[in-house]
């Protein structure tokens, strides 16, 4: 044979070795396809007859490895053998999920307070391939049990939802779902497997946006799914059908959020239980929303369901007056910065009523339990009095501007 020409050769650059020895730390494999000695055993891969990888959107190392890790940490029970898929994002996960459990006909019971653009892929998108969607007031398990129809396929809810720190009874609405024959759907973003396990209570699948507690810096975007086998198996068919893939850069920095999620989480809540008491107190103060505090719908439930002290690190605060008093609070921080998303190592604070939920009156706030001057904390790992003397000072701030 002739010799190669030079760009023959340079495609051709050796790759190996691959280490024998086990990585600490899982690799970031970037390669999207992945080369057979023969035909048969590329052919088996991809009749799922051997184990192996072939396509990156089909399966990557890195992204199964992140997907494998929360599976572990959202447990379920010794024996319950828990599985996960990543995706590329929060919606991605949720999306997918809702495709992958329900046809034309099908009916979705979901809580009235989910996250914004769950609730309009389930009131736009998802109608108009026939699936209908209920949404009740979550908390209130008789709305719910009148809810369901025969059709109900699955019912949707938040762990903790925003901004009013809504606890769902998990247990209960299991016991709702199980009787339905439907699948019991559990967004738990805002809890994180660090606070609450749905599955130990009976969901049937978790669902994160990644990009919040689990990466924990505000520097990647990801979703998972992770519950029993069955219906995880589906949504892994719809997942490689639809195709948002978990790219494995994100992967590998999720993965390792994953192991500080436990001592940031504890730190965070307890900076958000103590944040929540001591602003309370001040005179500028209508109402805190925070699960730790006694007095909060949720405070029994988060109890019973969550682990010991941990209550989440989302705090609302709502000042007296209207609209302009909360954005006056907003503007007056100095340690949070104004900005969306929650979860990071940075506090972060929004004005719900002209950000999050801006579409809704006065009117349509006060009714789903939310003040117009309502500003809502992710508490941060920051030091808990600077924290505190910032909310302060904003809040008497806002008192002398009225
Ligand atoms: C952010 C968020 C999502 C969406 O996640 P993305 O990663 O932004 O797609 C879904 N549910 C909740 C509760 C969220 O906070």
């Amino acid at each position: 044979m002739s010799p190669q020409g030079e760009n023959t050769r340079a495609v051709g650059l050796p790759t190996g070795p691959v280490p024998a020895e086990r990585p600490v730390r899982m690799p970031v494999y970037r390669s999207t396809t992945y080369a057979f000695d023969t035909s048969q055993e590329y052919a088996d891969v991809l009749d799922g007859v051997r184990a192996g990888y072939s396509y990156a959107r089909i399966d990557n190392p890195t992204s199964e490895a992140f997907a494998r890790a929360l599976a572990a940490m959202e447990g379920g029970g010794p024996d319950a053998a828990v599985r996960g898929q990543a995706f590329a994002s929060g919606m991605a996960a949720i999306s997918t999920t809702l495709l992958a459990l329900t046809s034309a006909g099908s009916h979705v019971v979901a809580a009235r307070s989910i996250y914004g653009n769950t609730y309009s892929l389930l009131d736009g998108l998802l109608r108009r391939f026939g699936v209908d969607t209920d949404f009740v007031d979550i908390t209130d398990l008789d709305a719910v049990r009148a809810a369901v129809r025969t059709q109900t396929a699955v019912v949707f809810t938040e762990t903790l939802s925003n901004p009013t720190m809504t606890v769902s009874d998990i247990p209960g609405l299991a016991e709702v779902a199980a009787e339905a024959g439907a699948v019991l759907v559990v967004d738990s973003t805002f809890a994180s497997p660090a606070v609450c396990r749905p599955l130990e209570h009976g969901a049937d699948l978790v669902v994160h946006s990644a990009t919040k507690y689990i990466g924990g810096h505000s520097d990647a975007t990801g979703g998972a799914v992770v519950g029993r086998p069955e219906p995880v198996a589906a949504v892994r068919a719809a997942r490689i059908d639809l195709g948002p893939c978990l790219a494995p850069d994100e992967a590998f920095l999720l993965h390792r959020g994953l192991e500080t999620l436990p001592l940031r989480m504890a730190r965070q809540c307890a900076t958000a239980a103590e944040f929540a008491a001591a602003v309370a107190g001040h005179p500028a103060v209508a109402r805190v929303d925070y699960p730790g505090l006694p007095g909060h719908q949720g405070h029994e439930l988060a109890g019973a369901l969550f682990d010991a002290g941990r209550y989440g690190a989302v705090v609302t605060v709502t000042p007296r007056g209207g609209r302009a008093a909360g954005m006056v609070f907003a503007d007056g921080l100095r340690v949070a910065s104004i900005a969306a998303s929650l979860g990071g190592t940075h506090t972060l604070a929004g004005h719900v009523g002209s950000t999050t939920h801006r579409q809704l009156s006065d009117e349509a706030l006060e009714a789903a339990g939310i003040g117009p001057a309502a500003v809502r904390f992710s508490i941060g790992v920051e030091e808990p009095a600077d924290l505190i003397e910032d909310a302060l000072a904003a809040l008497d701030r806002c008192t002398s501007d009225g």
